[in-house]
């Protein structure tokens, strides 16, 4: 090639040509440095027929690119990936390749990378910073921006302690290979069911080809074992396999779990990895090396040349969908990854999203079922607790026919789950005198006590402060109260009641990190807790045998927000938490606390009629025209100054789109209508199946305009409407 398509990573220009300089040899796919302006870019070689728009310039006027990357080039199908995903979720093709490349490890020469850890040597000026750095950082190893965040301190006093010689320098080799799983290592005997979802799988993948199935299970089936058989016959095969999961939390568990079925850990991908090991991790997938990778939903970018499976397991999560940057649906894209690396996909879910379901009516997905828990465990038995009959007493949260089930649980020695979606002490704080509330200055949204870390904190931007004392617009002292209950909260309710238990609050602000997942499962498994009381963390994935009781705290919380997918979504969630129940020999017992005993999708829940909820629920999207019948974009118009917002909010929605199949609903403020400081105005774009959505707002936002203060973003299939 003397001349080179390059896409390049910055999202306001689009691709651009380069001469490729005598001596380079550079072939689509190939990552390499340009030219731009004064500064240099990097970018990947793309075939130029996939971008016709640009501007062709002589050769002569070309510039030379400056460098070439030795790392494999990024593979075609992964390149038709980012293709789509671009065109798809109407985002900057740009803005999809720097999650590709999100590594850096593609954008360097150097073999090596070079971290810090402690050298046992403390400085002769110990001043209290350098102590807490040193005391931090501990075992801990890294570039000096991770040791500087894990610290809490700033790059300056974290370069003052390698100068001073209390930090040494080690190579750490990006190259490294990683062990290979064993398919051999530990065999399990599969039921019977899971044997013929197995031999499907394994049959699908020596085919080869594009195949989508959705293996649906209940909680405990044994779903995990049946895909492992499928990842052991891809590793027979030599092929890579992408397992994603929805949560890092999650990571953990899964790893020791594959290590035990595989002898090695799988390569994990996730925004928690140190740089040297994102290095490694990509360096691994890009030469084929590595052959499990498991991780969030940014692993769906990676540049496996030799994918053979792809695994999205609790492919029902929410979590899949990114709601900042590209606002992509993971599991939507990993279908599209195995259209273009032509091999099987495998959503596993007990509790499938309707969308899903109904690919599998269109026949365009394959069901595998798994009709009951593995070794002939039952499922929970569920009974409502109707609040407005038998209610908790006055600010209690824990009904007396969950007192009762919790004590006779704990007396024989069993473990309980208490859930509430609800991180922090109490959801609102308000001053019994003057009425005042505290709301986040920034979002549309109360400050939320946490009592653990005696602060009120936002959910929404991270906004804190101490929790005060008096009230900040009457200066009445002991007036504030806390309304409506957290986690913590409930916590302190169970310590009243049951002194003598040992109970565990799970949320993302206690297992913020892997080791505390250990610890937590640890805690569980040889019965140290007595009762864990957690948010939707604790809902998914664990399994304890010895957990026979759950309590649903709030069950309609769930139904908040009041959009077409609240039922859905309370049925998901309570399902899944269900579902920890007595998985082992022991049966289990669940109780949901609601105000709605009557509310289809409770009734639904307390009669494990999971079919009918499906069906009656599909049939509600049916009637709305909701998806998967018809489609929606959301747009949201946002702006520092409410007024500039709701002005440009307004103005589009008087130039939308008028069109047969198309309507677009709005401006009316967003469900957070005001977010980390700025204003936010919805339009909901509804558009029947057949019709093309990102051509009819490309044209409209095409021939709208706004000023630079204002943000426009485009969410295709957006989760609430
Ligand atoms: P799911 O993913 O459907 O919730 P799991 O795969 O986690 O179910 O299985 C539930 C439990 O049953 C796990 O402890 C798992 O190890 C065990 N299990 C499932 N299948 C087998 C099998 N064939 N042999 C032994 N144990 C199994
Ligand atoms: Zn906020």
């Amino acid at each position: 090639m003397t001349r080179a398509r390059v896409l390049i990573l910055n999202s306001a220009l689009g691709p651009l040509d380069y001469r490729v300089p005598h001596g380079m040899a550079v072939e689509p796919g190939s990552i390499v440095e340009a030219p731009l302006g004064p500064r240099r870019i990097a970018g990947v070689v793309w075939e130029e027929d996939r971008f016709p728009g640009v501007e062709s310039v002589g050769d002569n006027r070309l510039r030379p690119l400056t460098w070439v990357s030795p790392a494999p080039p990024l593979p075609a199908p992964l390149r038709r990936l980012i293709e789509w995903t671009a065109d798809y979720y109407m985002a900057p093709a740009a803005a999809v390749l720097r999650m590709a490349l999100s590594s850096g490890a593609a954008l360097t020469d150097q073999r090596t990378v070079i971290e810090y850890r402690a050298s046992g040597l403390i400085p002769d000026r110990l001043t209290p910073q350098r102590a807490q750095a040193l005391e931090r950082i501990g075992d801990f190893q890294g570039v000096p921006r991770e040791l500087a965040e894990k610290a809490d301190v700033s790059l300056a006093v974290l370069r003052g302690l390698i100068k001073a010689g209390a930090l040494e320098p080690v190579e750490v080799e990006a190259n490294a290979p990683y062990p290979a799983p064993d398919p051999d290592h530990q065999v399990p005997q599969l039921n019977e069911a899971q044997q013929a979802a197995a031999d499907t799988l394994t049959q699908a993948i020596d085919t080869g080809g594009f195949h989508a199935f959705l293996l649906d299970g209940v909680t405990g089936s044994g779903k995990t074992e049946v895909y492992f058989e499928a990842i052991a016959r891809a590793i027979r095969d030599g092929r890579q396999t992408l397992v994603l999961l929805p949560e890092i939390a999650l990571t953990e568990p899964f790893l020791k779990r594959f290590e035990a079925r595989f002898g090695v850990a799988p390569v994990a991908w996730h925004s928690g990895l140190r740089q040297s090991e994102r290095r490694r991790a990509w360096l691994a997938v890009a030469r084929g090396q590595a052959s499990v990778v498991v991780g969030a939903r940014s692993a769906l970018f990676l540049p496996f040349p030799n994918l053979g499976l792809i695994v999205v397991d609790e492919a029902h999560e929410i979590s899949f969908k990114q709601e900042d940057g590209v606002h992509y649906h993971a599991r939507d894209v990993a279908v599209m990854r195995g259209v273009f690396e032509k091999c099987p996909v495998l959503l596993a879910s007990a509790t499938p999203a309707i969308e899903t379901r109904h690919q599998v009516t269109l026949g365009r997905y394959r069901e595998i079922r798994l009709p009951s828990r593995f070794g002939g465990a039952q499922m929970p038995e569920i009974t409502g607790i109707d609040l407005l009959r038998d209610p908790p007493d006055r600010q209690r949260w824990i009904a007396p026919p969950l007192v009762k089930a919790m004590r006779e649980t704990l007396d024989k020695g069993e473990q309980a789950l208490l859930f509430l979606n609800r991180r922090g002490y109490a959801p609102l704080t308000l001053c019994r005198h003057c009425g005042y509330r505290f709301q986040c200055p920034n979002c549309t949204a109360w400050m939320v006590e946490h009592k653990l870390t005696r602060r009120l904190a936002c959910h929404h931007c991270g906004h804190m402060m101490p929790t005060p004392r008096e009230c900040p617009e009457c200066h009445e002292e002991d007036a504030l109260v806390a309304c409506g209950p957290g986690v913590e909260r409930i916590a302190d309710e169970v310590a009243l009641l049951f002194p003598q238990a040992r109970t565990a609050i799970v949320t993302s602000d206690t297992l913020w990190s892997p080791e505390k997942v250990a610890e937590f499962v640890a805690g569980v498994e040889n019965g140290a807790i007595d009762i864990i009381v957690g948010t939707q963390l604790v809902t998914k994935g664990y399994h304890f045998p010895n957990l026979t009781l759950v309590g649903v705290i709030d069950a309609d919380l769930g139904l908040e927000g009041g959009d077409l997918r609240a039922a859905e979504r309370c049925f998901q969630q309570i399902s899944q938490v269900s579902g920890r129940a007595g998985r082992g020999e022991k049966p289990g017992r669940v109780f949901l606390q609601t105000r709605m005993i009557d509310a289809p999708v409770i009734k639904a829940l307390l009669s494990g009629d999971a079919e009918r909820f499906y069906a009656t629920e599909t049939e509600n999207r049916r009637i709305a025209h909701a998806p998967p019948f018809g489609r929606y974009a959301a747009i949201i118009v946002s702006s520092e100054d409410a007024a500039t917002a709701a002005d440009i909010a307004r103005r589009l929605g008087k130039s939308a789109p008028q069109a047969e199949g198309l309507h677009v609903y709005g401006p009316a403020p967003a469900p957070l209508a005001q977010l980390r400081g700025r204003h936010r105005h919805r339009l909901l774009v509804h558009a029947s199946r057949g019709l093309n959505v990102q051509e009819a707002i490309a044209n409209w936002l095409g021939a709208a305009d706004w000023p630079a203060s204002v943000r426009v973003t485009v969410d295709i299939d957006p989760y609430s409407f």
